[in-house]
């Protein structure tokens, strides 16, 4: 857990006793096992009281800014609603061009702005180490959702939390991570964490989209049993979490490379016939055709419930970053 605090002034009491109130989230280096149960644990009430009354007014008052320099469906719509739901307010700033980036306005001097706005800004943004940058130019909490090929923590907590409700525990899990894993921020972020479990970890690649080797180096200097292949077929029989990515069409400079793996891997019913009973298949979304729609209907399919999941770590993380939780 980060150690110092943005927030000295503390105008509720007792927030000062909240665990990362105030803090940013950059990276899931950041994060102990003991913080994952715990935002576990808040993530299970999130959705305890979504269920039982929908929105409540935890949060009332408290204003986010949504910052998209990227496309986004599911990481901007569930923060909002995250925050709506917890009673608070969004302001969302998806359209970049429309705003004063456009004008050749830095991210420190936009981040600036936001914050005499709102009282926590979640960033998306193309380059790697940006969420760090509008960090440092913060006195309010930033979220990082999405920098670059960079890292994506909310997303690998929303997948921590995905494979802990749906098989009960992370402890010991085979993990398969299978696509693009050069440019698929999540799978760095997932990895990382995953590493915490003592998870055995299957990286699944073309050629030129491998894990990249500083993650690889990181995790062995871990102890993390880590292994490289170009087909998943002499590893989905042991797999307890297939973890499929994306082509990330965005990051190539040249649209023939893309074209040259992009159809790399299919997840069909016949794979999925050579994968265990209990087992679930993953995907951060949006698919292009990494996975057949003919695995949707498949019980261990989880990747519309993993959006779910993510809904109620959004909550967990702005409670808590908002010294609430
Ligand atoms: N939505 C995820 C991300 O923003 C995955 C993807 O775009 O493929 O990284």
């Amino acid at each position: 857990m980060p150690v110092s605090s943005k927030n000295p002034i503390l105008p509720f009491g007792d927030q000062r006793t909240a665990p990362w109130y105030g803090q940013d989230i950059i990276s899931i280096k950041q994060f102990s096992r003991q913080d994952l149960e715990y935002i576990f644990a808040v993530a299970h009430e999130m959705r305890v009281m979504v269920e039982r009354v929908g929105t409540f007014d935890l949060l009332k008052g408290k204003i986010l800014a949504n910052l998209f320099y990227e496309p986004s469906t599911r990481t901007s719509s569930s923060f909002a609603a995250a925050m709506e739901r917890l009673g608070g307010s969004v302001i969302s700033i998806n359209e970049v061009r429309y705003s004063s980036v456009a004008k050749g306005e830095s991210l420190p001097d936009t981040v600036r702005t936001l914050e005499c706005y709102a009282d926590v800004i979640v960033i998306r943004h193309p380059e790697v180490g940006s969420a760090a940058i509008a960090a440092a130019s913060a006195q309010k909490p930033v979220i990082n959702a999405g920098d670059g090929v960079g890292e994506h923590p909310t997303q690998a907590l929303l997948d921590a939390f995905t494979i802990h409700e749906e098989l009960g525990s992370l402890e010991g899990l085979t993990v398969t991570m299978l696509g693009d894993l050069k440019f698929g921020r999540t799978v760095h972020s997932l990895a990382r964490l995953m590493s915490l479990y003592g998870a055995r970890l299957h990286y699944v690649a073309p050629e030129i989209l491998r894990m990249p080797a500083e993650i690889i180096r990181e995790l062995k200097g871990k102890g993390v049993a880590q292994a490289e292949h170009v087909r998943p077929d002499g590893v989905i029989g042991e797999t307890d979490v297939l973890y499929v990515t994306r082509v990330q069409r965005e990051r190539f400079e040249n649209e023939e490379v893309y074209n040259s793996v992009k159809g790399a891997y299919v997840v069909d019913a016949e794979l999925m016939r050579r994968a265990k009973e209990r087992m679930i298949v993953m995907h951060p979304l949006p698919r292009v055709n990494e996975i057949s729609n003919e695995v949707d209907s498949d019980p261990r399919a989880a990747y519309f419930r993993q959006m779910e999941y993510g809904l109620y770590v959004r909550m967990a993380l702005l409670a808590m970053v908002l010294g609430k939780a």
